[in-house]
């Protein structure tokens, strides 16, 4: 009878008591195979001499010499300077804390062998306090002939201790009881080494391993470790969609006459790309079981309608839709959007948000219960606890982002309490770089809204030092003299909002004094709803020329006139959020121009940024360059999190295998389904969390 390593626990090992196994325990360890499973973070070359001569400065290495001098140095701290030479040069070792004892050792001249980092010193190189010994002629020429592991520790471990129980884990590993949950013909068919010996690598690489591989994790043991941790991310996420799939919801079998009565009314028509993606949608609201799609579209690809067009059908047989959106501008936006349309129709739209108070609350939440109300639009105050909807049948949820796994899981629940689940509909306004779109939204069916509605010109974005502020101003002057209007838009992300109104309106106030004769507006998210309207629409009917504005207007505003903006300090901005700004110019038939009026001087990422701005103008590229500079977590918001905890993958530095991934992760799940849950277990311990909610 075999005895697997997850059922050993690492008390069995020597030297482990219950105050070890305490500690082991803040690492996760409470297994051999988690002992196995905790990988050096990086490693030491201590399996040959380096030649004084030939060291780099942050180098790490053994060297060896004969001391030729110490003396006390005074300086800012006291210290102990012993310089060391070797055939091919010198270097001084210094101490901070020493003993007269270990001076006197230093001093007698005898060869000794050093270990430490390298670093600049005021003599030179310099090793502040190296592990050291004396060497006599019998010693062996090297202290170890493998590289040497460091592995991540906390309070009371020393590496010694763990690499003692590392250790001895691995003289329990047999290829027999770390059970290799790849198949075989999946490991050759992707090239990945087996379980043991790639561990048994890691923890102890060959003294000609290759140090830069290992670093850039790019070794086939780590690739291998790695691979098949993704693969669980990757089950864990198909699992989760089949079981929300197995649900009930209600069958919509045709698009219905609404939606032909909407496109009848719009003064333009459909592209082919909108009509594609409507019958995507179609299809799936037909299954009987709850659609979960992600809509993707560039920013104007007009995603809007295609959410409309799904509203339409749902109501036309005779249920509820919730749209949602993450904040209340953009809201309002969606608001005016499905009122001017549906109301010619004989719908009844019903507004949801958190402001929405007193009796005009109460008459809002009377009509989604009583189902009076077709439409609901509002912000995530529509999924609150005290919203109960008569029968919601379709969720349109625009911005992913913001919107995470746990939240579709929410809006789960509210739908177990009415017998069938509403179908999940969700638009990004930002594309979602395939890296990600791959792991975090594996749970989500997708359709990309490919193309834009014709009329559109491509925007010409030319980046421009703040030095040259007067130039950009007399360019806003004569662009609002041939009839064009102007956005201005400022940033100030790290501070308040208040700080933020406050500096658009010093700036509209300054740009009225140099553009006299214009005539200028003023939007920020202090104003009322009411007076950000009303601003709005003399915008729109072309009363104002130049609008200065914070970022609110990133969302939602629809002026094809508006063919110049102006962007102040892009460089705090994240380009997702940079494209979506850019994308309220370029709407009309003349060319349009964006400013990028940065402050100078530009660090390397800003230029990074600032560059690719004017590259392209392609939303996939800009959110794949995004993902590069800022990582995941800032793309996807805390919430999400979570799903980045990786033991020994990293995305960005993994993207590479992802398709590989994928097809191997499917493979495994239709041939192999018994190997699943074993391979989510040893990756993903708490797994059953995002399962079963
Ligand atoms: P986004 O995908 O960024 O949400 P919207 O849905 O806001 O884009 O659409 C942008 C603009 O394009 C809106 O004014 C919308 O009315 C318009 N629009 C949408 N579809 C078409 C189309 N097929 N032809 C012309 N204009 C369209
Ligand atoms: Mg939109």
């Amino acid at each position: 009878m075999i005895d697997d390593l997850d059922t050993q626990d690492v008390r069995e090992l020597k030297g482990v008591g219950d105050a070890m196994a305490e500690k082991l325990a803040k690492l996760h360890l409470h297994t051999v195979q988690d002992l196995l499973f905790h990988l050096p973070i990086r490693y030491q070359d201590r399996t040959r001499v380096i030649p004084i001569g030939q060291l780099r400065f942050g180098d790490e290495a053994v060297i060896e010499g004969i001391p030729i001098g110490c003396e006390i140095k005074m300086g800012k701290r006291r210290s102990l300077l012993c310089r060391i030479k070797d055939s091919s040069g010198t270097l001084c070792l210094r101490f901070f804390h020493f003993s007269a004892a270990q001076k006197k050792q230093l001093e007698s001249g005898k060869r000794i062998r050093c270990f430490g980092e390298i670093r600049r010193g005021s003599t030179g190189f310099e090793i502040y306090h190296p592990e050291y010994k004396l060497i006599g002629d019998n010693d062996p020429h090297a202290d170890s002939d493998q590289l040497t592991p460091i592995y991540p520790l906390t309070d009371g471990l020393t590496q010694t201790k763990i690499r003692l129980l590392c250790e001895q884990a691995l003289e329990r590993l047999t290829p027999y009881n770390l059970k290799e949950w790849l198949p075989d013909n999946l490991r050759q068919s992707f090239s990945l080494p087996p379980l043991d010996d790639s561990i048994r690598f890691l923890h102890h690489p060959t003294a000609d391993a290759n140090l830069e591989q290992l670093r850039t994790g790019s070794h086939p043991a780590q690739y291998r470790l790695s691979f098949e941790e993704l693969m669980a991310h990757q089950l864990s996420l198909i699992g989760k969609k089949i079981k929300a799939k197995e649900d009930k919801a209600i069958q919509v079998t045709a698009s219905g006459q609404l939606a032909t009565d909407l496109l009848e009314q719009l003064p333009f028509s459909p592209t082919n790309a909108q009509q594609r993606v409507f019958q995507e949608l179609l299809s799936d609201l037909k299954s009987g079981h709850p659609m979960l799609r992600l809509v993707q579209g560039d920013v104007g690809s007009g995603k809007t309608l295609v959410a409309a067009l799904a509203a339409a059908a749902v109501v036309n047989a005779g249920y509820q839709v919730a749209i949602m959106a993450p904040t209340e501008i953009l809201a309002e936006q969606h608001l005016a959007n499905f009122t001017q349309w549906f109301k010619p129709l004989g719908l009844n739209v019903a507004w949801m948000a958190g402001k929405l108070k007193g009796k005009a609350r109460e008459a809002e939440l009377e009509s989604i219960a009583s189902g009076s109300a077709h439409i609901v639009v509002g912000t995530h105050a529509l999924f609150q606890e005290n919203v109960h909807f008569d029968r919601l049948a379709l969720a349109i949820i625009d911005e992913q982002h913001r919107f995470g796994v746990h939240q579709r899981m929410a809006l789960r629940e509210k739908g177990l309490k009415q017998g069938f689940q509403p179908h999940q509909l969700i638009m990004t306004a930002t594309p979602i770089p395939r890296t990600l779109a791959m792991s975090a939204y594996a749970d989500l069916d997708c359709s990309i809204i490919d193309e834009l509605p014709p009329g559109r010109t491509p925007v010409n974005t030319i980046v421009v030092s703040d030095q040259r502020r007067n130039e950009v101003i007399e360019r806003v002057k004569i662009a609002c003299q041939e009839g064009k209007q102007v956005y201005w838009v400022c940033t100030l992300i790290e501070e308040s909002e208040a700080l933020q109104c406050q500096a658009a309106e010093d700036t509209a106030l300054l740009l009225a004094e140099q553009l006299s004769g214009l005539s200028i507006g003023l939007v920020h998210g202090r104003l009322k709803a009411a007076e950000k309207a009303e601003i709005m629409a003399r915008f729109k009917a072309n009363e104002i020329q130049l609008l200065v504005a914070t970022t609110v207007i990133e969302v939602g505003v629809d002026v094809p006139n508006a063919s110049l903006m102006i962007i102040e300090n892009p460089e705090r901005l994240g380009l997702a959020q940079l494209h979506q700004l850019r994308g309220r110019v370029g709407r009309g038939q003349t060319a349009s121009h964006c400013v990028l009026l940065y402050k100078a001087p530009l660090g390397q990422q800003g230029k990074e940024r600032l560059s690719t701005m004017r590259e392209t103008s392609d939303g996939f590229k800009i959110a794949e360059k995004d993902l590069e500079l800022r990582g995941p977590g800032e793309l996807l918001g805390t919430r999400q999190t979570g799903l980045w905890e990786f033991k020994v993958a990293d995305l960005q530095r993994d993207k590479a295998l992802l398709d590989d991934v994928q097809k191997a992760a499917a493979q495994l799940h239709q041939q192999y389904p018994e190997r699943v849950s074993p391979l989510l277990t040893r990756w993903l311990p708490n797994h059953s969390q995002y399962l079963n909610v």
